[in-house]
């Protein structure tokens, strides 16, 4: 798992085994809390750092407040369920739903990539300044699936 040093936004890397555990910052030596699970904020999910929860937003766990690195701005990770992991065709309608959306031109709002990294399967999107109208789509049922 990577994670985000809140002081010097670093990246550390650690094994899961301590995970809640504090450890110092490898770049400034600021103690740092690891974070609790692979999906909390601050933990680096491949080009995206997840954000603490938005206030008055109900989001189910599968939906995350990211930023993405490269490009400096606000994301939402959408996450596959685990529970799905080990099935084939609910993997590959995951990943086909994101590149539907792609194609998509009026798809708002617009997809970022799909992706794994360490078995953890999701779907990127920018996030603007309508995050009820933003969630909504995300979450919709696609309809051709
Ligand atoms: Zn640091």
């Amino acid at each position: 798992m990577r994670f985000q040093c809140e002081k010097c936004h670093s990246a550390i890397a650690i094994d899961d085994i301590v995970m809640g555990e504090p450890l110092g910052c490898d770049s400034c030596g600021e103690i740092l809390v690891i974070p609790e699970t692979t999906t909390s904020p601050r933990v680096i999910i491949n080009d995206f750092v997840i954000c603490e929860p938005l206030p008055d937003l109900n989001l189910p766990h599968t939906l995350l407040p990211a930023r993405q690195i490269t490009l400096d701005r606000p994301a939402w990770v959408r996450l596959m369920d685990p529970e799905y992991i080990d099935d084939n065709d609910w993997v590959i309608d995951f990943i086909y739903e994101a590149r539907a959306r792609a194609k998509d031109k009026d798809f708002q709002p617009r997809p970022i990539t799909v992706a794994e990294e360490k078995m953890i399967y999701f779907q990127a999107y920018e996030r603007g300044d309508s995050p009820l109208e933003e969630i909504d789509a995300i979450l919709s049922m696609d309809p051709d699936l």
